[in-house]
């Protein structure tokens, strides 16, 4: 079979009916999910020969053009699909370079306190917003590992928009994870909402309390890093394939001694920031107003915006 004829799962060479359902059934209905996966992650999760699984790997990335190289151009035209989402406050919209991007992982990191979690709350009510009012028009899915998800704040938040709360929790799913394992599996969960909800945020509220806790010492550290840079990856082809933003949440102890060397790092160091576009300290400022700061963006300058968090969300400082 000739290569520009590959258009779905079906056409891929090996690929007969009983395999397709093998893939489709976990998930992997399209080029772009087969192509972007590792040989033995397909294997695992579908049953398939891990040789058969490589066939298929690299006849999906040849048909989806994945792997290959794009020119400006192209890449512009896929820039120009990227969405912005409001945080609600317009000064650090602006720091954001319009809001918080689609086809992108934000990272918030900060001590206990500093609104990590509101940031969550006020990101997931403002993606229902229509496109025009600074929203992305969809639904959101989070992953909660700390309990802290409040269906309160969401009611707050959405009245403040003259959005009717019932509506909007409707639209936002909560999964609660209990450990790190879980917290992983919960994005292939997600994965399955947004076949049939249009998911335009995932959030990961917190990124790293599980893999802190589970993980302690430094003989388990580099464990851990892989862990984290395997569970990051995925949360970023989420956001690829289905145009939605990524929120992650990141918590900096506010004790010098309980962890490894300088309190104000991320937990996750480097593997986490390589792997998020866009990175946000938050600090408490003078008062109760929070101070953001933008770390290591691509494009962006290193800068720093005033929010305040209200009743009704967060909002200009
Ligand atoms: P983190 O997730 O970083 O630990 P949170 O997002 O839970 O922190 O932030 C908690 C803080 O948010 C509270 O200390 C308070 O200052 C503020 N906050 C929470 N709810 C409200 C509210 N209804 N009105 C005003 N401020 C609030
Ligand atoms: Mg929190």
């Amino acid at each position: 079979m000739s290569e520009a004829k590959v258009k779905v799962v079906e056409d891929l060479p090996g690929v007969g009916p009983a395999i397709a359902e093998k893939l489709r059934d976990a998930g992997y209905d399209t080029l772009e999910a087969i192509g972007t996966q590792a040989p033995g992650t397909l294997s695992d999760a579908t049953g398939i020969g891990k040789e058969s699984c490589s066939k298929f790997i690299a006849e999906a990335r040849k048909a989806a053009n994945i792997g290959s190289f794009l020119t400006g151009t192209e890449l512009m035209e896929k820039r120009a699909t990227v969405g912005k989402l409001t945080t609600g406050a317009e000064a650090f919209n602006e720091l954001l370079g319009g809001g918080v991007e689609t086809q992108s992982i934000t990272e918030f990191y900060g001590q206990y306190g500093s609104g990590k979690t509101q940031f969550v709350l006020q990101l997931a009510v403002n993606t229902l917003l229509p496109v025009e009012q600074g929203g992305l028009g969809g639904e959101v899915a989070i992953i909660d590992t700390e309990n802290t998800f409040r269906p309160e704040r969401i009611i707050s938040m959405s009245k403040a928009l003259d959005l009717d709360p019932d509506e909007v929790l409707s639209k936002i799913h909560v999964g609660r994870a209990y450990n790190s394992h879980q917290q992983m599996l919960m994005v292939e969960k997600v994965s399955e909402i947004a076949k049939e909800r249009p998911i335009k945020m995932l959030a990961v509220d917190s990124l790293t309390g599980a893999f802190r806790a589970e993980y302690i010492g430094r003989g388990t550290l580099a464990d851990r890093q892989g862990k984290i840079n395997a569970h990051m990856t995925e949360l970023a082809r989420f956001g690829d394939l289905n145009n939605a933003a990524v929120v992650v949440t990141n918590q900096v102890s506010s004790n010098p001694a309980a962890f490894f060397g300088d309190p104000t790092k991320p937990i996750g160091g480097n593997i986490v920031g390589h792997t998020s576009k866009f990175r946000v300290y938050l600090r408490r400022g003078k008062a109760g107003k929070r101070v953001c700061r933008l770390v290591d963006s691509p494009h962006l300058p290193e800068n720093e915006a005033l929010v305040s968090i209200t009743e009704d969300g967060i909002r200009d400082g």
